[in-house]
């Protein structure tokens, strides 16, 4: 069912996941990922979103949470790294025994019908595969837990999230960035004391001097900046050979997004640019961005890189990124699938950007 047919038989959204007839205020739940309604392309990037009921309201009944909890189910994860097997998410009761170790707890919503948390077991130590953890760009070791058996393993989220569903890849992208920020936010940042997690995971408070701090998400621009029929490519110190990507940045405070891909582009590359508009946005916890995907127009093609932020910088026709898509380019390996830059790219070379 499209919007405009919801809108036609008076059904209207309530909330993500939910609509209601505005004649009989009957509710039903609504799948906005499989019925397309107001989908634009750019909501189908890589944890894009599939309208997740999040449930806010119950964050701050812990009754409700406790029996969410003991209807619900728990999603694991280790440093970082979701509990997964054959490339989709593990669900654990309450209770179970690799959960023994679980520190910060996080609700994630409701899953069609079913309350979804996540845990963190950090504190637990595999017996073996731990040493190559966020030792460098991508880790490939999986830790076993001896309570799952050998099927189920922790991995890199960047090794599975193209293959999971959206619904998955919302739910796993929301517990690893709230589990991190966890991690990382554990003393009050105005007195220094130990914060409390409270709220189903969604605040800490200080109990020495009542501040009150919310999970933080970092705004990144990043850049489709095009000439003609070229496109502006850079690649960072060290990514893997050959890998040229769009590029990107963190927006400052006091900025605005176009601002922030105008001083970005000019900084990294020396290339003005003209009229900036919105394509797309993503998640992206690693460990805590929010990609906003925008596109810009060149005034000129003249390069001038500053090398302490990227090492180089070219333009790249759409014929020459066909090739590299295609791995065929002899010097360029466009950026990883799931990534935004990724989809972006494809789907300007398709034509397709909304
Ligand atoms: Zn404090």
């Amino acid at each position: 069912m499209c919007y405009s047919v919801i809108a036609a038989n008076r059904w209207t959204l309530s909330r993500p996941g939910w609509c209601f007839c505005v004649q009989t205020g009957i509710r039903k739940s609504y799948d906005y990922q499989a019925s397309g309604a107001q989908m634009q392309i750019a909501e189908t990037v890589t944890f894009g979103g599939s309208g997740l009921d999040r449930q806010a309201h119950l964050r701050k009944d812990p009754a409700a949470l406790a029996t969410a909890l003991h209807d619900g189910t728990v999603l694991a994860l280790w440093r970082g790294k979701p509990l997964v097997a054959q490339d989709r998410l593990v669900w654990l009761k309450p209770g179970h025994p690799a959960l023994a170790q679980a520190e910060s707890q996080v609700f994630l919503g409701e899953d069609d019908g079913t309350p979804r948390f996540a845990a963190d077991i950090s504190a637990w130590s595999p017996e073996a595969g731990a040493e190559g953890v966020e030792a460098g760009f991508f880790d490939p070791s999986v830790q076993r837990h001896p309570a799952l058996g050998e099927t189920a393993g922790f991995v890199e989220l960047r090794s599975i999230m193209t293959h999971l569903p959206a619904r998955e890849a919302e739910l796993v992208a929301t517990a690893k960035a709230v589990l991190h920020w966890h991690h990382s936010h554990g003393f009050c940042a105005r007195c220094g004391s130990r914060s409390d997690m409270v709220q189903g995971g969604w605040m800490r408070t200080c109990p020495a001097c009542a501040a009150q701090h919310f999970p933080r998400t970092d705004p990144v621009v990043i850049m489709l900046v095009t000439h003609g029929n070229s496109v502006l490519l850079g690649r960072s110190p060290g990514w893997p050979e050959g890998m040229f990507s769009l590029l990107a940045g963190f927006v400052e405070p006091g900025e605005t997004v176009e601002a922030a891909v105008r001083r970005e582009v000019f900084e990294e590359a020396g290339v003005l640019c003209g009229p900036v508009s919105y394509l797309a946005s993503q998640p992206w916890p690693f460990p805590a961005s929010l990609m906003i995907g925008m596109r810009a127009d060149a005034l000129g093609t003249d390069l001038n890189i500053d090398p302490d932020e990227i090492e180089s910088a070219r333009w790249v026709t759409r014929e020459e990124l066909v090739s590299a898509f295609a791995g065929q380019h002899p010097e360029i390996k466009p950026s990883r699938p799931g990534a935004i830059a990724h989809f972006i790219l494809r789907n300007w070379l398709a034509d397709r950007l909304d």
